[in-house]
């Protein structure tokens, strides 16, 4: 009966937006592991990191203390420019399926990057203008990351150099010149134009790129310039601490209402959009106040989680960056070219990790073809065109609410909508030609790139 009093989209009020970000790990019982340093094998020290990171970025990726951490008041007001952002109950979605269970999305899509990036990207942007820095430098895969950057760096006056996964520059010219609208310069990675890139290309000729090796390039070129700091838009502690908005103001709107969700779901590349959905569920968890059923979905072309290793790895192509004890394929794992979908990195959150290891969250991995039968099935009845990456937790949104239908239950499922897919065309093109195929990588190949990973 409650249900009628639900509206399709709870809109929070600008004063019930979070004022702190929330910090898992100061009530993680078992904390994740030290980065650690690639040239000493020992925990990184807060000066070496920052060589590469911004001051305030270094303490935050370090605190595993503090549950709250204040969001300086210039980025709560840049927020407000696109937030609180939407948490949808998908009416329509139910209907269609015939479902009983009651299914919940929060929106992140409302901004021209058309992600939950720009969340991050503010934060970071602030920070390095914060300390006076002249720029930043990053890498992008699909170009989400680097607009949102590019948007966040504009807004602030700060510069923006980013390298792009060569395969996506190539297929996503319109995504670059966002970015280039913005004022980024937009590099194809690998590149000519840094050492790490020239050792790739002599090595792999031909290759299409990878986000490791983008990362290689973008550390490089941070590191060899005065006055730049490398920022990245996922996997690190700090980031899925931005992202803790999504996971606070989808609490916020769901306690207004009275709903308690049974099953949580997010798509994950490196983690940031569900480590950021999921932490504040994740606390009352971990304190005993409640429980909660939490469902990462990863592709089955780039499944980390379900095939990779808990090791230390290195987080990047190049191995310059400081090693992370994550769920890993190898850091020269590459997805398989006819891959799509985005969320191609080769390991996952040490946050995430941790919380997988320890049993606290499920994962599933889900083949292309179906993640886009679920995408399409979505965007005719709710009216937004979803993000391949999105679409992962769609299907199994969708997959659990057909369970359901067998068992009768009214099952509370809430999944993160990350973004919208319309610089993802040529990819859906594939999907309605019927051209779209499935690679799921081999055990052996997987096995190949593990052996790789450093020993200690
Ligand atoms: C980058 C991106 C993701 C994956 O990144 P995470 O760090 O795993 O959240 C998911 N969806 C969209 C739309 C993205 O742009």
């Amino acid at each position: 009966m409650k249900d009628t009093k639900i509206p399709y989209k709870i809109y929070l009020d600008e004063k019930e937006m979070p004022t702190a970000w929330y910090n898992l790990r100061a009530d993680m019982k078992n904390k994740p592991d030290p980065l650690l340093d690639p040239a000493t094998g020992k925990p990184v020290t807060a000066e070496a990191l920052g060589q590469v990171f911004c001051r305030e970025l270094v303490e935050q990726e370090l605190n595993e203390t503090d549950a709250y951490i204040p969001i300086p008041q210039e980025i709560r007001d840049f927020y407000r420019m696109y937030r609180p952002s939407p948490l949808v109950r998908a009416y329509c979605l139910e209907k269609k399926l015939g479902t009983p269970a009651k299914i919940y999305y929060k929106f992140e899509g409302n901004n021209t990057s058309g992600s939950h990036k720009l969340n991050s990207a503010i934060a970071q942007a602030y920070y390095a203008k914060n300390q006076g820095l002249v720029g930043v430098t990053t890498e992008t895969g699909a170009g989400q990351w680097g607009t949102a950057l590019s948007m966040a760096c504009a807004y602030l006056g700060l510069d923006c150099k980013v390298f792009m996964v060569k395969v996506s520059y190539e297929q996503k010219p319109h995504r670059r010149e966002v970015m280039r609208t913005y004022g980024a310069s937009v590099t194809p990675s690998p590149s000519t134009e840094t050492e790490a890139g020239r050792r790739i290309l002599s090595e792999h000729p031909g290759t299409t790129g990878s986000l490791g090796c983008a990362i290689s390039e973008a550390v490089e070129a941070a590191v060899t310039r005065e006055g730049y700091r490398y920022v990245l838009g996922s996997v690190l502690n700090q980031v899925l601490l931005h992202q803790t908005v999504i996971g606070l103001e989808t609490k916020t709107a769901l306690d207004k209402y009275g709903v308690k969700p049974d099953i949580i779901i997010g798509c994950a590349g490196g983690g940031s959009n569900l480590g950021g959905l999921i932490s504040p569920f994740m606390g009352e968890v971990m304190r005993g106040e409640a429980d909660y059923r939490f469902i990462a979905v990863e592709p089955a072309s780039c499944p980390s989680l379900t095939r990779g290793s808990y090791v230390y790895d290195y987080c990047d192509t190049g191995r310059i960056c400081p090693l992370a004890k994550m769920y890993t394929l190898g850091s020269s794992f590459i997805p398989a070219p006819n891959h799509a979908g985005g969320l191609r990195y080769h390991g996952m959150s040490p946050i995430l990790s941790q919380l997988y290891h320890d049993g606290y969250l499920e994962a599933r991995s889900v083949k292309q073809t179906d993640v886009f039968e679920a995408a399409e099935e979505f965007a005719r009845v709710e009216g937004i065109l979803p993000a391949p990456e999105s679409s992962h937790a769609i299907r199994v949104a969708i997959d659990e609410a057909k369970k359901c239908i067998e068992t009768g239950e009214e099952k509370t499922i809430v999944f993160g909508l990350t973004g919208t897919g319309y610089f993802d065309m040529t990819s859906y093109q594939k999907f309605n030609d019927g051209k779209m195929s499935d690679y799921i990588p081999t055990d052996e190949e997987i096995a190949a790139s593990l052996a790789l990973t450093p020993k200690f």
